[in-house]
């Protein structure tokens, strides 16, 4: 199996993560710093001389530093409802995306920012 990295993931409402395999002495790259994840410019930065099963478990792990950053920014941008406010779009339809809370199962709905 070819799996390559790719150079970009989009998650929900435009948020785009960009991926870039550098040089080990780019110097956004850290000292012994083999990959990493700028919150700022949304780009994971990896070390292009890692093996090819390294670099995609630096991709995979940098992914997670950014679906936890992007959940935060979306938590910000995004409207939160209580179930009972939920709504349906002119479809009658219930938006965008429904987050079950597991801890006390209240429901949120986040609209698209
Ligand atoms: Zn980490």
């Amino acid at each position: 199996m070819l799996a390559k990295i790719p150079t970009h993931r989009e998650f929900d409402w435009g948020y785009v993560v960009t991926i870039l395999q550098v040089p080990p002495d780019d110097p956004e790259l850290g000292q012994d710093e083999n990959a990493n994840w700028d919150v700022n410019t949304r780009t994971i930065r990896i070390n292009k001389e890692l093996p090819i099963a390294e670099r995609r478990w630096c991709y995979l792990h940098e992914m997670r530093h950014a679906w936890a950053d992007f959940e935060g920014w979306a938590s910000q941008n995004c409207r939160i409802k209580a179930p009972q406010d939920w709504e349906g779009d002119e479809d009658g339809e219930i938006p965008s995306v429904v987050f079950i809370a597991s801890r006390n199962d209240v429901g949120v709905v986040l609209d698209e920012p």
